[in-house]
């Protein structure tokens, strides 16, 4: 809901998580930076996805490839012809809207509304409701969601035939007005491209246009022959990266989930034609089990599965996460078929056919995409994982309960006071410590406040040093999420961490 996902954003905030692109300039609309503690998590994201696609995996390597590229390959993908949005401006705010977008509001109103009517038919009925039976009688929600799946369905034809005249019909015939004015004097709806362009080169006869690349993908299709070669791989084989994507999107909203300039991880899996959807089912399943090992909820994740497909593709899901706006793309898997790399062949006139041995035959390799978002990732963790508990004194606290291994900080090193020699024991563990852990010291204020602290940023543990520490080298252990102390040996600090965070 609305109150939480304001929460995270300031929380993020307040924490050294994210904070807005050049802030002192009141910022830059979807763009963010990621702060002391979100780089962290950033980062531990990224291994925790790398080591289970290109470790656990014999048959995945990784690549980097750069973010420029040729500019004919934007042309072979279909991104300079077909990476488009529908806008629609309003001639008298002058404010621009995705013409999709302001028709999904609408329809999601109608939904709204038909949801409404059920809770208050619940609250008549009680136990006895039954809530099948309702949606199905009910004129009022039978007609509300009728509706709704009239004017998406209008939608997607038109936007699939590209009759851009007809979204704007649709958008006048439901009196769709600009949201901020109220007013209903749109403009025709036009195609955007999401592209970013830039120039290389210096003068201005030799400079050549170029893209921010809008994925990662195309590096690894034009790679594809390179990595098999060099690696003398064998399909079924897959390439991964992770690395930074743009798209020029021009509804910018909540938060990092859409944003201009973000950070995909992928992973292509090269098959062997008429094997794919065996891979396409294998993928799916091995995706979802990667979300699960999280330990996020399993009730917070579910399959969307395609009906339309794309042009390239012949099997197609989505992997939807619980935000809290609601169940949202987190991953996409795509079954690409040879789309892409017979494009490439056709636009670059090289073969990039692979000799299967078994079969004694060359071919162009069909293709399963893995594809999920990072900073989408990070924002389903940080919303998952952000608690307000009420505790048995009636006292809240709030407590970030992220997966103790993407945790920034994994152990806050505390000495009770700040005096008989407890801070340089503390220190000490610091220095044995921070060789296996991203560990921190911190001595201001009283230890129950610095205990809150930490649980708000996220920190697994707390360890406490104090005058039995000088006696008998033992300390408090403190875990996060139970607020159970334990008393442990020095010597035990590493092993015990080491059961819950290590990969
Ligand atoms: P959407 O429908 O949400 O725009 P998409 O279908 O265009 O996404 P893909 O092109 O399949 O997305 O990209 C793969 C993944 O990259 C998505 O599942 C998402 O996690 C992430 N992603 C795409 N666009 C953005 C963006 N603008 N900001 C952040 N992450 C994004």
């Amino acid at each position: 809901n609305d109150d939480q996902f304001k929460k995270v954003v300031s929380h993020a905030k307040e924490y050294g998580y994210i904070f807005a692109s050049s802030e002192i300039y009141d910022g830059l609309s979807a763009v963010y930076d990621y702060a002391q503690n979100g780089v962290e998590l950033k980062k531990n994201i990224r291994e925790y996805w790398w080591r289970s696609m290109v470790y656990m995996h014999q048959n995945i390597v990784g690549i980097d490839s750069a973010i420029l590229m040729h500019p004919t390959t934007w042309k072979a993908s279909g991104h300079v012809d077909a990476f488009n949005d529908p806008l629609i401006d309003n001639k008298d705010s002058k404010k621009r809207y995705r013409a999709d977008v302001l028709i999904e509001d609408y329809a999601e109103k109608l939904n709204q509304k038909a949801q409404k009517e059920i809770e208050k038919a619940k609250g008549r009925f009680g136990d006895s409701f039954d809530e099948e039976q309702f949606v199905s009688t009910n004129p009022r929600v039978v007609r509300y969601l009728e509706e709704q799946r009239t004017v998406l369905e209008r939608m997607a034809r038109s936007l699939e035939k590209e009759d851009l005249a007809d979204v704007k019909a649709l958008i006048e015939e439901l009196g769709i007005a600009d949201p901020e004015t109220g007013s209903k004097n749109w403009t025709e709806v036009r195609q955007f491209n999401l592209m970013f362009g830039t120039k290389l080169g210096a003068s201005a006869e030799s400079a050549m246009d170029l893209y921010l690349r809008p994925e990662t993908a195309q590096g690894i299709f034009v790679n594809f022959l390179n990595v098999q070669k060099s690696g003398r791989m064998k399909i079924p084989f897959g390439i991964a990266q992770t690395g930074k994507a743009f798209r020029n999107e021009i509804v910018a909203r909540q938060f990092i989930f859409r944003m201009r300039e973000f950070e995909q991880m992928e992973m292509q899996f090269f098959v062997r034609p008429g094997e794919e959807l065996k891979w396409y089912e294998y993928w799916k399943e091995t995706r979802l089990k990667w979300h699960l090992s999280l330990g996020m909820g399993e009730e917070n994740y579910r399959f969307h599965d395609h009906e339309k497909l794309a042009h390239y593709a012949n099997a197609a899901a989505d992997i939807e996460f619980n935000f809290p706006f609601g169940f949202k793309e987190l991953e996409g898997i795509h079954s690409r078929t040879d789309f892409d790399l017979k494009a490439h062949e056709k636009f670059s006139g090289k073969k990039l056919q692979f000799f299967d041995p078994e079969l004694n035959e060359s071919y162009v390799p069909y293709v399963v995409e893995t594809s999920i978002g990072l900073d989408r990732m990070f924002l389903a963790v940080l919303s998952n994982s952000l608690q307000d508990e009420t505790l048995e004194d009636g006292s809240v606290r709030t407590v970030l309960k992220l997966p103790a291994i993407l945790a920034p900080v994994k152990a806050a090193v505390l000495p009770l006071v700040k005096k008989d020699g407890l801070p340089e024991i503390a220190q000490k563990i610091i220095d044995d410590l921070q060789w296996d852990y991203n560990v921190i010291y911190d001595e201001k204020d009283a230890v129950g406040r610095r205990y809150r602290r930490q649980d708000a940023a996220g920190t697994p543990f707390c360890i406490t040093v104090d005058h039995q520490t000088i006696e008998d080298d033992t300390v408090t252990i403190r875990y996060r999420d139970t607020m159970e102390q334990e008393r442990i040996k020095v010597s035990e600090i590493s092993e015990k961490m080491k059961e819950t965070i290590s990969f």
